[in-house]
């Protein structure tokens, strides 16, 4: 099984192209920008390894992207690339509207001429995996969770911005025959997430003694899901879902940001004791405009149709990704202080 994995060099796609590589024994090629998002040292582990090579190219440059799959001749793509930052959206749409809207578009096309030029046996058997956020659903109230046929309602530039692309990956299925499938997962956490999201922001800023910020009173809810459970999650959709079909991942963990903050502050106090509990450097800041007050998946068609379980619950993996922080300095250092000499700030700012 030979498959390219775009955004392969993120978080999620680099989870996942480990689990091909050396769990599901499968041939990748990671095609990947390299944006600040993007980093080789994700993929260290494969470093040398015969089944696993990297290709830095802009899945805007349709050349580019044709190239790679006229020489590699993929039997699948798994489509990760994307801005993926919500608060970077908010300040600078323009990469987010170039990347996941032109971007899936040019990938779609690219794909689409490859896939006609295959002998009928591998064009049926050809698949598109189009990965997407259940922040297109919008916010949810206090109760309900997001099914696969909850409508779109994107807030932010992000997630309109994912919208388009989900659209544009269903479109070229119904329209072009093109066999794509779409999956819209919730909050992912886990080693070598990027350190300007909430999980790894926190537990950065606890060892450095620096204020851990919570956006307005700390209620917004998010699913969580364990990252290296959305990989095989992933491969398992790709390789045994339906056709034009969209499942939702996710790993039944709600939390309200303020528990999650304060979830991690308690482990650490175990794992990495200071002379007053990290839970005091809790800092409320101004709430993000359009904040989503509530996300939660159904991933019952999942479960049910093909049988995936979460592995992890959120107490197991949260234990496990902060402990694999404090074991992989060498990972962050360099991340860190890039953000640290003022290179990109996001919500990372030095105090
Ligand atoms: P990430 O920001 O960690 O990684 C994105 C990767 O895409 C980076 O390696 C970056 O270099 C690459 N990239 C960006 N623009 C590119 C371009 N034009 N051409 C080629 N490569 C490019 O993101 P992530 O958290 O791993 O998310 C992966 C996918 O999953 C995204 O599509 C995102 O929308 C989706 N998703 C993420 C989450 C989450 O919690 N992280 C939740 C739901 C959905």
């Amino acid at each position: 099984m030979r498959i390219i994995v775009t955004g392969g060099a993120g978080f999620i796609g680099s989870a996942l192209v480990r689990h091909l590589v050396l769990t599901e024994g499968c041939e990748v090629l990671t095609l990947d920008k390299l944006t600040y998002a993007g980093n080789l040292a994700n993929l260290a582990p494969l470093e040398g390894h015969a089944n696993h090579r990297f290709l830095q190219a802009d899945i805007c440059d349709g050349a580019v992207v044709r190239d790679a799959f006229a020489q590699f001749r993929p039997d699948r793509i798994y489509h990760l690339a994307a801005e993926s930052h919500v608060d970077r959206s908010i300040t600078g749409a323009a990469d987010f509207i170039h990347t996941n809207v032109i971007g899936t578009f040019t990938l779609l096309e690219a794909a689409r001429g490859y896939w006609d030029s295959l002998p009928a046996e591998d064009k049926a058997s050809f698949r598109f995996l189009h990965v997407s956020t259940d922040e297109v659903y919008g916010s949810l109230g206090a109760t309900g969770l997001f099914t696969e046929t909850t409508p779109y309602d994107p807030s932010s530039p992000y997630s309109a911005s994912k919208a388009a692309s989900d659209h544009l990956a269903i479109a070229w299925g119904r329209t072009y025959g093109l066999p794509t499938i779409v999956s819209n997962c919730s909050n992912n956490y886990g080693p070598y997430h990027f350190p300007e999201k909430l999980i790894p922001l926190v537990i950065l800023n606890a060892l450095h003694g620096k204020p851990l910020p919570v956006y307005g009173d700390g209620s917004n809810i998010r699913d969580w899901l364990y990252v290296e459970d959305h990989a095989k999650a992933l491969h398992l959709i790709a390789s045994r879902g339906r056709l034009g079909e969209t499942y939702n991942v996710g790993g039944r963990n709600e939390r309200r940001n303020i528990d999650v903050v304060t979830t991690i502050c308690a482990i650490l106090d175990r794992l990495a004791p200071k002379n007053h509990p990290h839970a005091d450097l809790i800092t409320y800041v101004t709430d993000r405009p359009g904040h989503d007050a509530r996300y939660a998946i159904d991933a019952t068609k999942l479960e049910t149709e093909l049988g995936w379980r979460a592995e992890e619950t959120f107490e197991t993996g949260i234990e496990k990704t902060v402990a694999w922080y404090l074991e992989n300095e060498a990972w962050w250092r360099p991340l860190r202080d890039r953000v640290y000499s003022g290179e990109r700030l996001g919500v990372l700012t030095p105090e």
